[in-house]
């Protein structure tokens, strides 16, 4: 299929896109890396009047560090993740995932801004966001919002931006010396969406999670930040502790059946990478208790 007619403009600022938003509305489309729209126009799950192409506005462009906060410009791409030093000194969870998302091309072009607006629940990157406690910087003529990331995703490509703003940047904190961080999914081929996934933040002191984040994907219809968790912090954890904090996530799930896995087998997927993850971080193997071949 091909795509319905559409106008293009390429945007010159911030601030132009913000006025040719704030004219067009939901008739106007945010174009960045392409990677998700342009398949959703060939496939006329979308049909916006109008393309704004905000491909080379630079100042969304770049990654920096400033007094403990690292900041990823919107249209910083997928590769430019995976090959900061940057990256991978004050957000290792991040160079982790990102190898996980789609393949090179995708990557190449693919930005963080995009993939956050986009709100696929079974993505990598919003999940990275909620277990790093990351903000959301989003501007719109009227000025700008700064939004916790679990606030920031609201459903099934749904998220609090509306169709007259623009997601400008992520800032984070930097890892401190005491973090530490887990990523897996499982999915059925390298670079395929994620069947289930979990992308971890945790401050240990000792054998004591002080703090652990987990945020889950394709688990549900929006990364989930697991209060499960809490069952896992303070004191040092027990296998029943770990069995009250899956029984616990297990009451927050609400995975979907699909093609790809039955709604049972996501649960039980999520449970064994929370075992996984709490037996990574504290190295106690046996926490891990996955029937092995
Ligand atoms: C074959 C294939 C496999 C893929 N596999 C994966 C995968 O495993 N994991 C994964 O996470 N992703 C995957 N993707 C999606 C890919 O990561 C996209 O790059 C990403 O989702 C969107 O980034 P983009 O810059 O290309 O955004 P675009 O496609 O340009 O835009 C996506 C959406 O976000 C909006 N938008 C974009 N930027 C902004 C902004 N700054 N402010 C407001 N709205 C904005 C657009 O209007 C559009 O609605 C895959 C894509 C393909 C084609």
């Amino acid at each position: 299929m091909k795509a319905s007619a559409f106008s293009y403009t390429r945007a010159s600022s911030v601030t132009d896109a913000l006025d040719l938003l704030a004219l067009h509305g939901d008739q106007a489309k945010v174009l960045s890396g392409g990677q998700s729209l342009m398949p959703a126009l060939n496939l006329r799950l979308s049909a916006p009047a109008l393309l704004v192409d905000i491909g080379a506005i630079s100042e969304l462009r770049g990654i920096s560090e400033s007094n403990g906060v690292l900041k990823i410009g919107a249209l910083t791409r997928h590769v430019d993740i995976l090959r900061s030093p940057d990256i991978a000194k004050h957000a290792p969870l991040l160079t982790e995932a990102i190898a996980y998302v789609a393949h090179p091309a995708i990557r190449n072009k693919g930005t963080i801004g995009g993939s956050l607006a986009h709100a696929d629940p079974a993505s990598e990157l919003p999940a990275c966001t909620i277990g790093l406690d990351a903000i959301i910087v989003v501007r719109g003529r009227n000025g700008e919002r700064r939004i916790q990331a679990a606030d920031f995703f609201t459903g099934i490509y749904e998220t609090v931006l509306s169709p007259e703003e623009l997601l400008v940047a992520v800032e984070m904190p930097v890892a401190k010396s005491n973090s530490a961080h887990f990523f897996h999914e499982y999915a059925r081929r390298k670079g395929d969406y994620a069947i289930v996934g979990l992308a971890a933040s945790g401050i240990l002191e000792g054998d004591v999670f002080a703090d652990l984040r987990l945020g889950f994907f394709a688990v549900g219809d929006r990364p989930l930040l697991a209060a499960a968790s809490k069952h896992l912090t303070g004191k040092p954890v027990t296998a029943s502790m770990l069995a009250d904090a899956q029984a616990a996530l297990d009451a927050e799930l609400d995975p979907q059946e699909d093609q790809q896995a039955s709604a049972g087998m996501r649960r039980y997927l999520a449970r064994q990478l929370m075992a996984r993850c709490v037996a990574t971080l504290l190295g106690r193997p046996e926490l891990d208790a996955r029937p092995r071949a």
